[in-house]
């Protein structure tokens, strides 16, 4: 069984998302191809959005600026990140990352999103592009992005824990 996350962020911005859920599931590369043309931002190059697979396995997306937690419907997720589309030669994944604030999932997510592309044949990157590392302060509680190997929170200076630790 591959971990699943429940969302971790504000309850203020889970409600905002639960009144404008964005997203569709993606069952098809063509499916995919179709929502990306309809897409504003679409430069007719690639495409960057927003994307959870959810725990039925299925790969959803929605417009980048949308919230992760909106795009799962209000649930849990199995990943969560972002994915750079590309439509040429053909429907295919040229950048990903787990960059979610709203599930903090660990970047080894990505192995269920890699299933969900193959099961829809849609080419992706082997390893996440940019993978990100999320701790939660056992301090101050805040969500923190860690960079560079800095374990250390932005908030209040204390030393977070190597491991994952939003469970
Ligand atoms: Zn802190």
């Amino acid at each position: 069984m591959p971990k699943s996350y429940e969302y971790v962020g504000p309850p203020e911005i889970r409600a905002a998302a639960k009144r404008e859920q964005l997203g569709v599931s993606v069952r098809s590369a063509e499916e995919l191809a179709a929502w990306v043309r309809n897409q504003p931002e679409w430069d007719g190059d690639s495409l960057t959005a927003t994307f959870v697979v959810v725990p039925d396995g299925t790969l959803r997306v929605a417009p980048r600026r949308s919230e992760h937690v909106g795009c799962a419907l209000d649930g849990a997720v199995l990943a969560a990140g972002e994915l750079t589309i590309c439509l040429a030669p053909q429907v295919q994944i040229i950048a990903a990352t787990n960059q979610s604030t709203g599930y903090c999932p660990q970047p080894s997510c990505w192995d269920v999103a890699r299933a969900a592309l193959g099961a829809i044949a849609i080419a992706c990157p082997e390893h996440l592009t940019s993978a990100y590392e999320f701790r939660r302060c056992p301090s101050c509680g805040e969500r923190n992005l860690v960079k560079e190997d800095w374990f250390v929170c932005v908030f209040c200076d204390t030393d977070l824990p190597r491991e994952w630790n939003f469970d």
